[in-house]
């Protein structure tokens, strides 16, 4: 039984540069990077952004809704 083990994200033998090495990918406050754990290759991985849902600006300054000042007519009891 092989259970366990979450989802590791490397690669054998996928190293660009020492050709053998595992490259993992990993994640620091500055992104995400890919990394040999063999012969210390480093590479930031550039493309990979996070999406962030921020609401754009609408529905703003549109004058609707306001109240009318009472002008002209004054209503009075
Ligand atoms: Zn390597």
């Amino acid at each position: 039984m092989n259970k366990g083990g979450g989802p590791k994200m490397l690669r054998p033998k996928s190293c660009p540069r020492c050709k053998t090495g595992d490259v993992g990918v990993d994640k620091d406050h500055h992104g995400w990077y890919e990394f040999c754990i063999q012969c210390g290759y480093l590479r930031d991985l550039i493309g990979v952004i996070e999406v962030e849902t921020k609401p754009s600006g609408q529905a703003k300054g549109r004058g609707r809704g306001s109240r009318t000042s009472g002008k002209g007519k004054s209503k009075y009891a």
